[in-house]
C-alpha cells in the first residue's frame, strides 16, 4: 500500500503568457528558465504544474470574433498541451522526472489525468504537469488549478504572475499609491473584485479553505522560493 509521504505538496498555476514571453506561441529561454527554477525544488517538494493556454487561444476572445465559443475553448485547451510538452522537455533536460496528464485524452502525447497515478508519481519525485485544462469548455485554468489542487491534496495553491508580484490595494500600473497586501481572505478579494485569479477559483478554493499564494515570476529565484514555501507575494485564505 503507497505510503503517503508528508512532504509539502503544491499545485503551481502557469498561464500561457508565461510560455510565451508576451508573444503568441513559445518562447524556449523562457520556458528552459522556468524549468531551471523548478528542478532543485523536487526532492523537497511535490510539485505538480497547471498549464495554460492564453499564448495560443483564448476561447472567449475567438468567440467575440466570430467562432463558436465551445470549439473556441477546445482550441484553448489544446493549447495548453504543447506548453505542457515544451516544460517536459525543459524539465527533463534538468534530469527531473515528469509525466504529463490531460483532461483530454490523447494517449501518444500524454497519460490521461488520473488523480491517484498524479499523486504516486509526485511521491516519486515525478513533477506532473496538468493539461487541456478541465477538458470543459466555459472553464479557465485558474479554476482548474483550485481543482486539482483540491483533488490531489495539495497544501496551497501557487499563482504565479507576470508583471505583478502579489496582491495590491490598487492597480500598481495606474495607482502610484497602490500598496503591496501581504494577506487577504478570499471574502474581501471577492468583495473587491479582484481579478488575479477568476472569481471561480476564488470561490473554490474558500469554500474548501484551501490557501493561496500569488507571487511575481521576475526576478531570479522567485519561483523556486514559493515553491519551497517562501511567502514572496500575497497569502489569500
Ligand atoms: N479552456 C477551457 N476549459 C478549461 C481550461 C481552458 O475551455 O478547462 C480554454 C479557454 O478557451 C481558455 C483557454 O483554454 O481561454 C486557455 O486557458 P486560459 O485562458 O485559462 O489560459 P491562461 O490565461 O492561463 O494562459
Amino acid at each position: 500500500r503507497p505510503v503517503r509521504t508528508h512532504r509539502r505538496r503544491v499545485l503551481l498555476k502557469l498561464s500561457g503568457e508565461v510560455f510565451g514571453g508576451g508573444k503568441i506561441g513559445v518562447d524556449p529561454d523562457v520556458v528552459a528558465a522556468v524549468a531551471r527554477e523548478v528542478a532543485p525544488t523536487v526532492d523537497e517538494v511535490e510539485v505538480s504544474i497547471v498549464v495554460g493556454g492564453g499564448n495560443f487561444f483564448r476561447g472567449a476572445e475567438l468567440s467575440q470574433r466570430g467562432m463558436d465559443r465551445t470549439r473556441a475553448d477546445y482550441m484553448g485547451m489544446l493549447g495548453t498541451v504543447m506548453n505542457c510538452l515544451a516544460l517536459q522537455d525543459f524539465l527533463e533536460q534538468t534530469g527531473v522526472d515528469t509525466r504529463v496528464q490531460t483532461a483530454i485524452p490523447m494517449s501518444q502525447v500524454a497519460e490521461s489525468y488520473i488523480p491517484r497515478r498524479a499523486m504516486r508519481h509526485m511521491e516519486k519525485n515525478r513533477v506532473v504537469i496538468f493539461g487541456a485544462g478541465a477538458g470543459l469548455p466555459y472553464f479557465s485554468t485558474d479554476t482548474v488549478a483550485a481543482q486539482r489542487a483540491l483533488e490531489i491534496h495539495a497544501d496551497e495553491v501557487l499563482i504565479a504572475k507576470n508583471g505583478v508580484d502579489g496582491v495590491y490595494t490598487a492597480d500598481p500600473n495606474i495607482d502610484p499609491t497602490a500598496e503591496k497586501i501581504s494577506e487577504i481572505t478570499y471574502q474581501e478579494a471577492l468583495q473587491k473584485g479582484l481579478k488575479v485569479v477568476d472569481a471561480t477559483a476564488f470561490s473554490l478554493c474558500m469554500d474548501n479553505k484551501l490557501p493561496m499564494h500569488v507571487f511575481g515570476m521576475e526576478g531570479e529565484g522567485n519561483l523556486r522560493k514559493a515553491i519551497v514555501g517562501d511567502k514572496i507575494g500575497t497569502v489569500v485564505k
